[in-house]
Order: C-alpha cells, then sequence, then structure tokens
C-alpha cells in the first residue's frame, strides 16, 4: 500500500522530473524491497518466536519511515522546526515499547490533530506542507500497521508461554497426589505398567491410622501423612518410584532388594515422631517384580503380603 502510493505521488503530485519524484520513485522502490525482504525473511526463518522474527515487521518500516523522515529535510531543513517530527518519533517510540495497539491509535489521533494545526502555523507558506502531512501520514500509518503486527505477535507469543505453563501444572496436578505431593494412582498404574524394569514392589498401610484422626484430628493426619511421604520419598533413590496408592496405603517401585528397603523404612517410620510427638507404625507387603507375571497378579501378591503382616500383629514386612 504505501509502496503504491509512494509511485503514485511520484507520478501524479510531484513535478515530472524533479527532485521531490525522484525521492517518491526512489522511497517507492525502497519499500517495495524491503517489503518482500520482510515477508521472505520470516518464512525462512526456523525459530518462529525470536525476537528477530519479531523485529523484521517492524525493521522495514522503521527504515521506511526514516527514509520519509531524511526525504524531508533534505527538501527544506525548517522542518527541523516542525513540532510534529518529534511528535512522530515519539509516536514511533510509545509504539514500539510502550503502548498497546488501542492507546497507540489514541496517541496518533493526538499527534494528527496537533500537527494538522502546527504545520501550518509554523510554515504557513511552504509549498511542501503537504509533503510534510504526508510524512506523518504515511509514518504514522505504518507505525499503526507495525504495531498491530507486533502486539499480535507478542499476543501470540504470550498465550503460546501462558498454555505451555499451563500444560505443565495441569501435567503435574494430573500425576500428583495433592495433599503429599507424591506420584498419585493414576501415575503409580502407568509406573506399573514398566515394572519390569523394577526389581521389587512394596505396598505399605499405616497401623491404626483411623485412632490417630480420632485422637488427634483429622488435620494432624494429614500433617502425619505428608511427613510421612516426605520421609519415604527421603529413602528411595532418585530412580526409583513412590507414590500414594489410596488413604493412607503407599507403592515403592525399587531397584534393591525390596525386604531390605521396607525393613529400613519400617524402622525409621516406627522411630519417627510425627507432627511433634505423635508415633505410628506401618505394616509391609513385599514381592520381587517377575516378567512372567502381570501387573495384577504382583499387585494382589503384595496386597495379600500387606493383609498377612496385618494378621500376624502389624509393624512387620511380609516378602514372598
Ligand atoms: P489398619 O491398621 O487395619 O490399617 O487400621 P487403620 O485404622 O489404619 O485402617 P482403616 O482402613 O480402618 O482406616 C484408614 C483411615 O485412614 C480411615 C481414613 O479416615 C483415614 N484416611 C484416609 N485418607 C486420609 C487423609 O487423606 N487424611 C486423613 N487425615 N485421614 C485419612
Ligand atoms: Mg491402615
Ligand atoms: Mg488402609
Amino acid at each position: 500500500m504505501l509502496c503504491i502510493e509512494q509511485a503514485v505521488y511520484g507520478l501524479l503530485i510531484a513535478e515530472n522530473n524533479s527532485e521531490l519524484q525522484t525521492l517518491y520513485f526512489v522511497s517507492a522502490a525502497v519499500i517495495g524491497f524491503l517489503f518482500v525482504f520482510s515477508s521472505v525473511i520470516p518464512v525462512l526463518l526456523k525459530n518462529k518466536t525470536s525476537l528477530v522474527y519479531s523485529l523484521l515487521d517492524i525493521l522495514p518500516l522503521g527504515i521506511g519511515m526514516g527514509i520519509a523522515y531524511v526525504r524531508m529535510i533534505s527538501v527544506s531543513t525548517s522542518f527541523f522546526n516542525i513540532p510534529t517530527v518529534y511528535l512522530a518519533i515519539l509516536y514511533c517510540g510509545s509504539v514500539i515499547f510502550l503502548l498497546s495497539y488501542l492507546q497507540s491509535a489514541l496517541l496518533y489521533g493526538i499527534i494528527l490533530c496537533i500537527s494538522i494545526f502546527s504545520v501550518g502555523r509554523i510554515i504557513p507558506t511552504d509549498p511542501s506542507i503537504p509533503f510534510a502531512a504526508d510524512f506523518l501520514i504515511n509514518g504514522a500509518i505504518a507505525w499503526a500497521v507495525s504495531a498491530v503486527t507486533y502486539n499480535r505477535f507478542l499476543r501470540t507469543e504470550n498465550q503460546r508461554l501462558l498454555i505451555e505453563v499451563q500444560n505443565k501444572q495441569l501435567t503435574f496436578i494430573s500425576e500428583h497426589d495433592w495433599l503429599t505431593g507424591l506420584y498419585n494412582r493414576r501415575k503409580l498404574d502407568r509406573y506399573l505398567l514398566n515394572k519390569d524394569s523394577f526389581t521389587s514392589a512394596i505396598l505399605f498401610d499405616l497401623d491404626h491410622f483411623k485412632t490417630i484422626n480420632d485422637t488427634y484430628g483429622h488435620q494432624k493426619g494429614d500433617q502425619v501423612l505428608k511427613e510421612l511421604a516426605d520421609l519415604a520419598q527421603s529413602l528411595v533413590l532418585p530412580d526409583e518410584v513412590v507414590g500414594r496408592w489410596g488413604g493412607e496405603e503407599f507403592l515403592i517401585l525399587t531397584h534393591r532388594e525390596g525386604y531390605a528397603v521396607a525393613q529400613n523404612l519400617r524402622e525409621v517410620i516406627a522411630a519417627y515422631q510425627f507432627a511433634k510427638g505423635i508415633t505410628i507404625t506401618a505394616s509391609f507387603g513385599v514381592a520381587k517384580c517377575n516378567q512372567h507375571q502381570s501387573v495384577q497378579a504382583l499387585i494382589s501378591t503384595i496386597d495379600q503380603n500387606l493383609y498377612t503382616a496385618k494378621l500376624q500383629g502389624r509393624n512387620r514386612v511380609v516378602y514372598t
């Protein structure tokens, strides 16, 4: 648009073979080249979110504006006295660095009003006054267009980043237990599909946990569960898995010998003072992860072993 407009001005407004006509034609050619340049380069760029990519929208128009400015002062240095030149520069800076599209459109309206009045007052007899208005309008339109493009780029980019963050949060929520922060049942089920990469599975359940709730209240019970989760987490290796299987039952998938891991955790729990003074024990069912055994069979075995541990008096590990 800007390119065609400049060419039309050169043909219709400026005198034939005048300096002004050459300037219009040169600026039409440069703006045309910059348009093609800024259309081709972004397609070739791989990283569509880089600063370079977004600047490609603004840069050609900035250069176009610069050309208009140079063109104007080359016709008459008296244009330095036109406050609108400085207002236009201020406008460009504000559009790029500070304002939203709506705000920049408002600012443009104000600057346009000031320019229409002030240009005529300062140099009322100068024949190039329409040229000054041309400069301002071209520049302002160019920057309004670039502001739209740039803002759209920023909006899309911000939305993309926001969606990325939200996706991460949703993934975390869908895989973790809200109270303890451990993996939840859904995530554990997924790990169990890969059970053969672990040596043993351990299922443990707190003993007489109901009496903790009844004696100290549900909130203290929650705190015990949180501290227990931290304790269990601190005793597994980074590439091992611990998660909340249900209410006060937890599952561990370990690369080590399950019986020893369970015995160690059982002793640590029994010796620990939860919520500054509550003691509690846990019962454990342990089984080896066997390639020929289904996930259901493994769960059934550790569940059975846990049940046996409870029957045998609790605070113990049953392993088959
Ligand atoms: P056992 O030794 O046979 O396992 O006895 P128990 O009392 O631990 O077992 P039971 O299944 O009877 O009770 C489990 C209790 O765990 C009941 C329930 O209120 C409590 N519980 C489950 N989830 C939570 C929780 O998120 N917070 C709290 N505070 N309590 C919970
Ligand atoms: Mg229990
Ligand atoms: Mg239970």
